[in-house]
């Protein structure tokens, strides 16, 4: 048995109050709070072994490289990714965003002719296909939107069903022979739905197309095994599975990372350099261009074996009895869920709208209870398009939350439209 208690003891900015409240926060989709752990690891890395990695010949440069590498393992072991020495299936990035943006940028690249025969597979053309969901961060919606403009690619996507998740029904119609590139999210940032990937993974690749996996809601909360989904690609954020702000990472598989041109030069990725032209290095470095966030990505190392020595499955199980409590705010007069109503094949991100109430008058009103929630369009505008809104309010569990914590939110919900008036 997992103390969740003693867990939440980890978390020293957990304990304050806000506004004479003690804080509740149910933010974690935007961004998790850290362990001591993870804290002090990446203190302790400047403390003791702060040094660039991969060059000089000090002990410190040595030591830094080791720790650097170390922590690309144990991420990757978290994921279920290759770390061996040539294998590694790892790269490291700036965030799920900047990961994203390369995928598409290096894409572009080899729409170009970058990369000579080895990247055509990732070249596009006019008559080619892109295809996303409706339910995309814009985060993959973006870089994937403009590719389709640089390259003349068609853009398309998957629709939603009435509760926001995203449609399996269709695959055959929207992702066709003429398809390149599928990347969809593993769990909807707003709705907290999990998208039922292995269809739209198999059709992908029935089509000979890329499947890239949005997993930046699923890492944090659900045992994910890359190799067991078959995906090409994905990408994710250190600062929601409790590691540090700054920091992300790309998991590609090790032939594609080989046959994927660059996106990003400059120091660290190259063979040779002449004035005429340039050779890179392959695996992860060729994507790794200049200094990396060394500390951060040691701290990150530090972030996914503590979430493994809880346990995936424990936190999986802990987070269910969370949205369980924080579905019932979709029992509040005046209250609608946006996304799966039933606590199934769904993380505790539950996204709701107030009738007659702006998200920010709600966002207010919760905060001034000491409680922490996410108000706006939370970067998925085309999925409040879906239900007919521009923005909503949203909660998010983290392994540190109780259900006294929902219980919280959910009571304070209740007052907010007698507040407003609009009872
Ligand atoms: N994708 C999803 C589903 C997200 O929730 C987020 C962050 O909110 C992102 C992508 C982008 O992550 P980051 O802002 O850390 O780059």
């Amino acid at each position: 048995m997992v103390d969740f208690k003693a867990i939440r003891a980890q978390f020293p900015i957990l304990d304050q109050e806000i506004h004479g409240h003690p804080l509740v926060y149910l933010d974690s989709a935007a961004t998790s709070q850290k362990p001591n752990a993870v804290i002090d690891a990446e203190a302790n890395f400047y403390r003791t072994i702060n040094a660039g990695v991969h060059r000089g010949a000090h002990e410190l440069a040595a030591r830094s490289t080791m720790a650097f590498e170390e922590a690309r393992a144990k991420v990757a072991k978290l994921v279920g990714a290759n770390a061996a020495e040539g294998e590694e299936e790892v790269v490291v990035t700036g965030g799920a965003t900047a990961g994203l943006n390369l995928l598409a940028t290096a894409f572009g690249n080899a729409s170009l002719g970058r990369g000579g025969e080895a990247a055509k597979r990732f070249a596009l053309k006019p008559g080619d296909e892109i295809v996303v969901s409706r339910a995309e961060h814009h985060s993959v919606l973006l870089p994937f939107q403009e590719l389709s403009y640089r390259t003349g690619a068609t853009f398309k996507w998957i629709d939603l069903t009435e509760d926001g998740r995203v449609r399996t029904d269709n695959l055959d119609e929207v992702i066709t022979e003429r398809t390149k590139v599928v990347a969809v999210t593993h769990v909807g940032n707003a709705t907290g739905a999990i998208t039922n990937i292995a269809p739209i993974i198999k059709r992908a690749h029935e089509v000979g197309s890329i499947f890239i996996l949005d997993a930046c809601q699923s890492v944090p909360h659900l045992k994910v095994d890359f190799h067991a989904l078959d995906v090409d690609f994905a990408a994710w954020s250190a600062h929601k599975m409790y590691g540090p702000t700054g920091v992300g990472f790309l998991y590609g598989k090790r032939d594609l990372l080989e046959a994927l041109p660059p996106a990003n030069f400059g120091g660290s990725m190259i063979e040779v350099v002449r004035m005429e032209s340039s050779t890179y290095m392959s695996g992860p470095a060729r994507f790794e261009a200049g200094t990396q966030p060394v500390a951060q990505v040691v701290a990150a190392g530090v972030a996914a074996e503590w979430m493994m020595n809880i346990g995936l499955e424990n936190i999986e199980a802990h987070e269910k009895t969370i949205a369980a409590e924080l579905l019932k705010l979709g029992d509040v007069d005046g209250i609608r869920i946006l996304g799966p109503r039933e606590n199934v094949d769904r993380i505790g991100t539950v996204a709701f709208d107030v009738a007659g109430v702006h998200p920010h008058d709600v966002g207010q009103f919760i905060d001034a209870q000491g409680i922490a929630i996410r108000v706006g369009h939370h970067c998925a505008q085309p999925v409040h398009r879906h239900f007919g809104l521009y923005a909503s309010n949203r909660a998010s569990s983290g392994v540190y939350n109780s259900v006294e914590d929902a219980q919280a939110l959910v009571e304070a919900a209740k007052g907010i439209r007698k507040f407003f008036g609009v009872e």
